[in-house]
């Protein structure tokens, strides 16, 4: 039973290209240097601009990962298996998530153990 996944494996490609495109403009806009203002609330501004465009950055990074690492496992033949239970994951899963790693069954029992670091 062949699954598509190529067009998956597009909206991959396309969503890797979007996210080191967002995380690109986010440097371009990054100041030269915090801290040279003359007024203090300029640097307030700033550090809450940072503060905001650091989070905005883990979370384009992480999702790079992760869409990256779905593109491996594409190329490695294992994509669309669950990472821990090596079942496969659902396609509505897969259509709605393209990068999941994981099945629901998984995924919710990691959410659930927070703590337990991946395998
Ligand atoms: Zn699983």
């Amino acid at each position: 039973m062949a699954v598509p996944f190529d067009r998956f494996r597009q909206v991959l490609e396309d969503e890797r290209a979007r996210l080191k495109e967002e995380l690109a403009r986010l440097d371009a806009r990054a100041p030269e240097g915090i801290g040279y203002h003359d007024h203090m609330a300029d640097d307030a501004t700033d550090v809450l601009d940072q503060t905001t465009r650091a989070a905005l950055r883990r979370h384009l990074e992480i999702r790079l990962q992760e869409v990256e690492a779905a593109i491996q496992r594409m190329e490695e033949g294992t994509y669309g298996i669950c990472q821990a239970c090596g079942r496969p994951i659902d396609i509505a899963r897969l259509k709605a998530i393209p990068f999941a790693a994981l099945c629901l069954d998984c995924q919710s029992k990691r959410e659930r153990e927070p703590g337990e670091a991946f395998r």
